[in-house]
C-alpha cells in the first residue's frame, strides 16, 4: 500500500531533544512519498527544562517552515505542538500558550495535549517503565490513566489529544496483554469525556513498531469513539500521525491506519489551520 495523499500530524525536529530532523528533511521526505500535509508538533513540558519548547525557538522552526513551503508546493506544512499537560501547572501552561502565537505572528494551526507521566514516573519511557508496571495488576493503572487524560481533555487548552491510550505502551513486555474489555468502563467514559468537550485525538501509528504492536488507540476505542460521535450528532475529529523522530520515520505505516479507518466506514479526517478544522478526504487506498 501507498502512503500517497495522507498527512503525518505528528512530527518532531531536532529541537525537541529527543529527535533527531529538520523541517527541511522531513518536507524532502513527505514530498518524496507524496503526502498531502505534515505537521510539525514538538514537546512542550514545563517540568522538564530538556524538553520545554521556548517562543524564541518556536518562531525558529516557523521560520524553517516559512522558508520551506515555497520548495515543496504540493505539500501543506503545518506548525502545532505537543503539551505535556499537568493539572497543577494548568495555568502556567495556559499563560505559555499564547507566547508561542506572538513569536511567530500569528496562531498556531492546532494544540495537541498528552501525558507521558504518571506517579512521577515516565510511563512512555523504556527506562522509566518498569517501575509503574512490573508485577503491578495493570487495571488500575489503565483507570488511573484515564482520569489522568481526562484531566487533559476537560483542561480546555486542547484541540486533539496525542496517543490516546499510550499506556499500553509497554504491554507484552513489562505487563501482559490487556483486552480492552477489562478496562473498557475507565476507556469510554474518557471516549464520553473527549465527545462532549469536542476534543478529538491522534491515531498513532508508532505503537505497531513498540512491544505491543498496535497503534494508540486501539480497534475498539475507535469504534466506541465512532460510535458515541454518532448517538451524540457529532463529526468525530481525528486525525493520523506517527510520531517520527528522525526523517525516515516520516510516513512510515500511515496506509495502516488510513486502512483501518475505511475498514470502520471512515472516509474523512480532519486538519486544523490556525485552530480551525479543516475536513480531510481519505484518499482511495492503492497497492
Ligand atoms: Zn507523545
Ligand atoms: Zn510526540
Amino acid at each position: 500500500m501507498t502512503v500517497q495523499g495522507l498527512i503525518d500530524y505528528h512530527l518532531h525536529t531536532s529541537t525537541s531533544t529527543d529527535a533527531h530532523s529538520t523541517v527541511d528533511e522531513y518536507c524532502a521526505r513527505a514530498a518524496k512519498l507524496g503526502l498531502a500535509e505534515i505537521a510539525i508538533t514538538n514537546h512542550m513540558n514545563l517540568q522538564e527544562d530538556r524538553y520545554h519548547l521556548t517562543p524564541a525557538v518556536m518562531a525558529e522552526v516557523w521560520s524553517e517552515i516559512q522558508a520551506c513551503q515555497p520548495k515543496y508546493p504540493d505539500l501543506t506544512i503545518r506548525l502545532g505542538i505537543e503539551v505535556d499537560y499537568f493539572d497543577d501547572l494548568h495555568d502556567e501552561i495556559a499563560q505559555a500558550l499564547p507566547k508561542y502565537a506572538e513569536a511567530i505572528g500569528r496562531p498556531l494551526d492546532f494544540v495537541m495535549g498528552s501525558a507521558h507521566e504518571m506517579d512521577g514516573v515516565r510511563f512512555a519511557s523504556r527506562k522509566q517503565a518498569h517501575k509503574l508496571l512490573v508485577g503491578a495488576d495493570p487495571i488500575p493503572i489503565y483507570e488511573k490513566f484515564f482520569e489522568l487524560m481526562t484531566g487533559v481533555v476537560t483542561s480546555g487548552l486542547f484541540d486533539i489529544v496525542a496517543h490516546p491510550d499510550l499506556i499500553r505502551r509497554f504491554t507484552g513486555l513489562h505487563s501482559p496483554f490487556v483486552p480492552f474489555e477489562e478496562y473498557k468502563e475507565a476507556a469510554n467514559a474518557f471516549i464520553a469525556t473527549l465527545v462532549e468537550n469536542d476534543v478529538g485525538f491522534e491515531i498513532n501509528v508508532k505503537g505497531l513498531v513498540h512491544p505491543v504492536e498496535d497503534m494508540y488507540p486501539t480497534k475498539e476505542f475507535l469504534v466506541s469513539y465512532l460510535k458515541q460521535c454518532k448517538s451524540a450528532g457529532r463529526a468525530p475529529i481525528l486525525v493520523i500521525g506517527t510520531d517520527a523522530h528522525y526523517p525516515d520515520h516520516l510516513g512510515t505505516n500511515l496506509d495502516v491506519a488510513a486502512q483501518r479507518l475505511r475498514q470502520l466506514g471512515v472516509s474523512e479526517i480532519t486538519t486544523f489551520s490556525q485552530g480551525k478544522r479543516i475536513p480531510f478526504q481519505l484518499p482511495e487506498l492503492i497497492g
